[in-house]
């Protein structure tokens, strides 16, 4: 792992309470889509018992010429001077690390809940430059719409073979699907799920539960690949 040097260049509200933050990138860096990093701040504005570093998905694909990342505003510390830190900041990050990448041999099966969208948009994003020849599903739980990270960019999503199920738990005027994800709803919408791997990404709760759900309907572990956020 190594550390890399870079500064702030832009950053861009994605959705409510949600902004993506935009890195130059450095040279030679060398990363595949669903990967993380850990951003160290160079100085704390406001207290953060947690301190200067935290880890997050690079929601960039690895042919963008920037690097980005995605996360919900909370309050923290950390995410308050990140918001407030002057365009060509530098900071530093090691990385990148991370085995929630895509495998080509196989149907995907991505399952995120809020913020844990990063990963498989980076995948999606990567998926257009590469030779992948397997279907592709997202389903992609937010309690409504204006929460819903790059909602435009997936339902614009142009691919034969991808399929996107949004799901909004408390949006009155949706009319698609509104439950919770579970084994039920998964067998619903994927007729191979023995076959499929299944990406999931969200918080530890919703990764815990699922993976639980997931063994019991005696799908192999390892064809399940997670990443929890913990934190929300
Ligand atoms: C492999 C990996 C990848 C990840 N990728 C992403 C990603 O792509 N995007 C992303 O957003 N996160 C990602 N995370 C999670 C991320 O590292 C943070 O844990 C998460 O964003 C919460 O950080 P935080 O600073 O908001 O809250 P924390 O400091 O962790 O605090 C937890 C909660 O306490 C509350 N809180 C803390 N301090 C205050 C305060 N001063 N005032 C009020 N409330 C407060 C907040 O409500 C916050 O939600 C990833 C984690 C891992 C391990």
């Amino acid at each position: 792992m190594q550390t890399f040097k870079t500064k702030l260049a832009a950053i861009n509200e994605v959705a409510e309470k949600t902004m993506e933050f935009v890195f130059e990138k450095p040279e030679h860096i060398e990363y595949k889509a669903g990967q993380h990093v850990n951003f160290k701040l160079p100085e704390l504005y406001y207290e953060d018992k947690k301190g200067p570093r935290r880890t997050f998905t690079l929601v960039s694909s690895p042919r963008e010429s920037s690097l980005k990342i995605a996360t919900r505003l909370t309050g923290s510390g950390f995410k308050r001077t990140l918001l407030e830190m002057p365009v060509k900041t530098e900071l530093e990050f090691i990385g990148p690390m991370g085995e929630l990448v895509l495998n080509m041999q196989y149907p995907a099966v991505f399952i995120a809940g809020g913020i844990g969208i990063t990963p498989f948009k980076s995948m999606l994003t990567d998926i257009e430059n590469i030779n992948f020849n397997n279907k592709i599903m997202l389903l992609y739980t937010n309690k409504s719409i204006k929460r819903s990270v790059y909602f435009n960019y997936f339902t614009e999503y142009k691919n034969k073979k991808f399929t996107f199920i949004p799901i909004f738990t408390a949006e009155k005027s949706w009319t698609g699907e509104q439950r919770r994800i579970d084994t039920n709803l998964i067998k619903e919408y994927i007729e191979n799920v023995k076959q499929s791997i299944i990406y999931l990404c969200g918080s530890t709760q919703m990764v815990r539960q699922l993976t639980e759900e997931l063994i019991k309907e005696n799908i192999n572990q390892d064809q399940i690949r997670s990443e929890s956020f913990f934190g929300y």
